[in-house]
């Protein structure tokens, strides 16, 4: 069935559902049509987040499970802490399409996320990003740009940041560096999938993409014919 839901408030997530199968971004996220399905490795990725949350927020303590994270964690709490800095916890932001700041709820939003982590420095003028990532190592560089490209619309006096995933079974990270002058760059993989999303809106064209990722998806063989089993 065409939907006219309008493509807007779109995030990261959202974005790569499209890239890996645009079907399921129509149902997912236009229609709101596919059941929410809870799994271990979900459960476990929400309890090590709220933990974290709360080491920042509150300074409750970590448990056993993330010794992996103690050292880090402490050395990212002092620096956040450190005169001159400023430490924020579950940061939203969100853009419009001209790719300027707007409220995480407003109805111009075109691209919005929250951020685990984030150490601004040198008043303003440098800032450190940080996604808490529970899975297995797997770097996808359009989600730390679209946060870098957040950062610079929030916040005006920013001239670089360095936005990291953190890999919490191991400590390790996977970092990039963005300038202020890179912010048009960082955004054009959202808009180039935004357009793409909205020509197949126009032409009721939604193009089904089974395989992998249909081993996540709740569409049900009626609202997807193609669905591997
Ligand atoms: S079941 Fe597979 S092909 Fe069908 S919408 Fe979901 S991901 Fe796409």
């Amino acid at each position: 069935m065409p939907t006219q839901n309008k493509i807007a408030a779109l995030s990261y997530t959202a974005l790569n559902t499209f890239v890996k199968c645009p079907l399921q971004f129509k149902l997912k996220f236009l229609d709101k049509a596919l059941p929410f399905e809870s799994s271990p490795a979900l459960e476990y990725g929400n309890r090590v987040h709220r933990e974290l949350e709360l080491f920042f927020k509150q300074g409750r303590k970590l448990g056993d499970d993330l010794s992996t994270m103690h050292a880090l964690c402490a050395a990212l709490k002092a620096a956040g802490e450190a005169p001159g800095a400023k430490l924020l916890v579950e940061k939203a932001m969100a853009v419009d399409e001209a790719g300027n700041k707007c409220s995480y709820w407003s109805d111009d939003v075109w691209i919005r996320a929250k951020v685990d982590l984030c150490i601004m420095n040198e008043g303003g003028a440098h800032a450190s990003v940080f996604d808490w990532k529970t899975g297995k190592r797997w770097v996808e560089n359009e989600q730390l740009d679209l946060y870098a490209a957040l950062m610079f619309a929030h916040f005006p006096k920013l001239k670089s940041v360095s936005t990291a995933f953190v890999w919490t079974k191991t400590g390790k990270m996977d970092s990039v560096r963005h300038v202020r002058s890179d912010k048009d760059r960082l955004l054009s993989w959202a808009m180039e999938l935004t357009e793409e999303a909205r020509i197949a809106q126009r032409d009721d064209a939604w193009e089904a993409n089974p395989g992998f990722a249909c081993k996540f998806c709740t569409a049900s063989t009626d609202q997807c014919e193609e669905k591997v089993e």
